[in-house]
């Protein structure tokens, strides 16, 4: 039997988009194939326990979900592939798309599920933090620091709505930003100084997160003075914004001012028969499940697209 290496449908990505698109791609008739990279699951993967994705009376791991999402479309008959697809071709259809593998494949409609990543900050005890204390999404995990002082690192909208999120659950947030003054919108600029558990501590950067096993306080420097001041928190969230996934398509798809793939209000990016879903140009909500329904809407519009 010869290999198959073309399919109506590709989905490249591995998130709540990715499996979401090609469950609807599948169950729609198409012939569908999800590149999911090595580790498919996405952000997901790094996030401790999930309690806002509808159907699970308790939490879920974050890597149980995608197990469960990457069984779902495996039973349903899409071919998962535990490879990238390093590059791709949307001058002319049917589009071209090369594997990590070497191999090449061609799909009649493209779904782009690449996602983003939270920025880092890079430093070592960061990386040791991690699911310790340490955490790039406080919508995943503020409920966890309950009654517990926690920072937050950065200084545009994500990072101050984060602060106001976690002010539901901390006696006391920082909001450690590099400047003088935030970037983040004035109305946010606005909550946080009404806010008696937020403390803005401008012009700091953290030097080193710290703690046993778990973290328990921010060194922080004064960037000004040169300085150190310490935080004693058992919550660092780190909010310095998204780089999305767009390598792939740079120079073929309209890309905005932040590098998220452009699309209109049902996913189709600027080449027809590619869509595009979840946090690679969702610049707004970042949330599994908006990019699940994104999916679900790329999938819809690719099987259209197909059918003519
Ligand atoms: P962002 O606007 O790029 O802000 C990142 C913040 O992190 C900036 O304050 C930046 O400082 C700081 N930062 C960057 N690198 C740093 C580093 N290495 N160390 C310390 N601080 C660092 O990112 P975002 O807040 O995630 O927002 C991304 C986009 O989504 C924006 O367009 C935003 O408006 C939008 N968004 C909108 C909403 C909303 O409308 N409700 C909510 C969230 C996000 P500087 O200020 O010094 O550069």
């Amino acid at each position: 039997m010869t290999e198959q290496n073309h399919f109506e449908i590709v989905v490249v990505g591995s998130g709540p988009a990715g499996f979401t698109a090609a469950i609807y791609a599948v169950r729609g008739g198409a012939a569908t194939a999800l590149f999911g990279g090595v580790a498919p699951g996405g952000q997901l993967l790094q996030t401790m326990e999930i309690e806002n994705y509808p159907g699970f009376v308790d939490p879920v791991v974050g890597a149980d979900l995608m197990q469960k999402m990457l069984k779902q479309t495996q039973r349903l008959g899409a071919a998962v592939f535990q490879e990238s697809i390093t590059s791709a071709d949307f001058s002319a259809r049917p589009f071209r798309l090369k594997a990590s593998s070497g191999k090449d494949y061609t799909a009649d409609a493209v779904i782009l599920a690449t996602g983003a990543q939270a920025k880092w900050l890079g430093m070592p005890s960061e990386e040791k933090y991690k699911g310790k204390g340490v955490s790039g999404c406080a919508t995943c995990d503020g409920f966890f620091f309950r009654g517990k002082e926690v920072a937050v690192i950065g200084g545009g909208d994500t990072a101050a709505e984060d602060a106001l999120f976690l002010t539901k659950f901390a006696t006391k947030v920082y909001l450690v930003h590099r400047r003088d003054a935030l970037r983040a919108n004035f109305r946010l600029q606005e909550k946080l100084r009404a806010n008696p558990k937020v403390e803005i501590v401008y012009d700091h950067i953290p030097e080193e997160f710290a703690g046993e096993t778990k973290l328990t306080a921010v060194m922080l420097k004064n960037v000004k003075t040169g300085a150190p001041r310490r935080l004693e928190v058992t919550g660092a969230f780190i909010a310095i914004g998204h780089t999305p996934a767009t390598e792939l398509v740079k120079g073929q798809l309209k890309l905005d001012e932040g590098g998220y793939i452009v699309t209109d209000d049902h996913t189709a990016t600027s080449v027809p028969g590619v869509y595009a879903a979840g946090d690679v140009m969702d610049t707004r909500y970042k949330q599994a499940i908006v990019a699940a329904g994104a999916g679900c809407k790329a999938a819809l519009e690719a099987l259209a697209f197909i059918e003519g």
